[in-house]
């Protein structure tokens, strides 16, 4: 299904910007349904191989890639149904329920999207335009929508009947609709997490710390990997946080003395914020992913919500390609945006009861003691505890 790449103007069904996790399984299902497809990304394949980021892929979207019959080829890694949430060094261990069988499962964002690209490229033969620039997109009304891309070999010209812009929170598909479109609705956190990579295995469940001196979670990045993230000021940046300080803090933060120094790989900087652009669509292009909307990492659903929006969109438009029926892909924003909400609400729960729950600076004690009773429920309250378990499974 490789399209013949020359001069003259060349034609697809799907034209996807971007090769993240998005892009790539939206690519993967399409390519499968045999519904012609071709992505733009600007960098190259081993760039996007090697970015480490998320590692849990839920309940949901395992359900999703079972459907599609590509959970042995795509997901590996054990169930992911608990965590360790740490209040001043005293542990308690979450349990998630899941009446229906289907478990969240550990595999790394990295190993997912290294799987989608053996699928789609090495098996399928899919069309992966890699090291694009300049990528600029008409699409008029009553017209089929044209991109226009530059690369090593010059100017392309694409025509399409679909753009998908799974491109995040910086690419340009969201950015070529016009002024008055689209609201953007966004909430800032007040402070942000540093993002540490460490040569050290997660020892038994993944790690919620919440404590005095400021949250700390633990979460595993393949068996040898972890990631930890410390709340940090906003005002900080990786250049303040030595390889010793990060140590010294996680030790102090999960009251554990025997925790021992090890390799620290990267550090990323991240400020929490949330952020929904709506409506997820305009004429023929369509947002997905980190393009129209981004989570804070606390709840660990920004490539869960990705995921989702692609289970919504592909069915959409191989009902729009194969039975010439575009209800489902005129409503894609109505249906994916109540579950957005819905997600961003877990992001705020889950954010405000860590932060509040530990470092009281933050919003004082009476803020403190209802975040503690919040996580007490969890433990105490089934119904508290099913819904945090359907939350967390992206079932909710
Ligand atoms: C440090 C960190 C930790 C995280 N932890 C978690 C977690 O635990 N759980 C979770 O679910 N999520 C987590 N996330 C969020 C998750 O990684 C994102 O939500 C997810 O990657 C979104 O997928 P996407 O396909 O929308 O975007 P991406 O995966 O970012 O892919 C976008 C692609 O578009 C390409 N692109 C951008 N601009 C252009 C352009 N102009 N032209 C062509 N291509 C372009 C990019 O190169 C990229 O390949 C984390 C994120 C970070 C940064």
């Amino acid at each position: 299904m490789k399209a013949e790449q020359n001069n003259k103007i060349e034609e697809t069904t799907v034209a996807i910007i971007g090769a993240g996790v998005s892009g790539l399984t939206l690519a993967t299902f399409l390519q499968k349904s045999g519904v012609p497809c071709i992505i733009l990304e600007r960098r190259d394949r081993a760039y996007i191989e090697t970015r480490q980021r998320a590692g849990v892929v839920d309940a949901r979207a395992v359900r999703m890639f079972e459907q599609w019959g590509l959970v042995d080829k795509l997901l590996s890694g054990p169930v992911a149904q608990t965590i360790d949430y740490r209040l001043n060094g005293i542990s308690r261990v979450f349990d998630a329920i899941a009446d229906d069988g289907i478990q969240s499962r550990f595999c790394t964002q990295q190993m997912l999207v290294g799987n989608l690209l053996k699928e789609l490229i090495d098996v399928m033969e899919g069309d992966i335009r890699w090291n694009v620039n300049d990528i600029t997109i008409h699409n008029e009304e009553s017209e089929r929508p044209q991109i226009t891309y530059f690369d090593a070999e010059g100017r392309h010209q694409l025509v399409c009947t679909y753009i998908v812009g799974c491109d995040a929170d910086r690419g340009m598909s969201r950015l070529s609709i016009p002024d008055g479109i689209l609201t953007t609705y966004s909430h800032e956190f007040g402070y942000a997490w540093l993002a540490a990579l460490v040569e050290a295995p997660v020892i038994g469940h993944p790690i919620m710390g919440v404590s005095d001196h400021g949250f700390v979670a633990q979460l595993p990045r393949g068996p040898q990997r972890s990631r930890y993230y410390l709340q940090c000021a906003l005002s900080d940046g990786p250049e303040d946080w030595s390889d010793q300080r990060i140590w010294d803090e996680i030790r102090l933060r999960l009251n554990d003395s025997t925790i021992e120094n090890a390799v620290v790989h990267n550090k990323d900087f991240i400020p929490l914020r949330s952020v929904v652009h709506s409506p997820m669509q305009y004429r023929n292009l369509f947002l997905v992913g980190d393009a129209a909307h981004l989570v804070p990492p606390v709840s660990a659903k920004g490539m869960n919500l990705a995921l989702f929006d692609v289970d919504i969109l592909s069915k959409a438009l191989l009902q729009a390609v194969k039975d010439h029926n575009t209800s489902a892909l005129q409503n894609y924003s109505e249906t994916c945006l109540p579950h957005i909400w819905n997600y961003q609400d877990f992001a705020v729960w889950m954010a405000d009861t860590m932060h509040d729950a530990g470092d009281l600076t933050l919003n004082g004690t009476f803020r403190q003691m209802t975040a503690r009773a919040r996580l007490d429920n969890l433990f105490k309250s089934d119904t508290a505890a099913r819904i945090h378990s359907e939350y967390q499974r992206g079932m909710n």
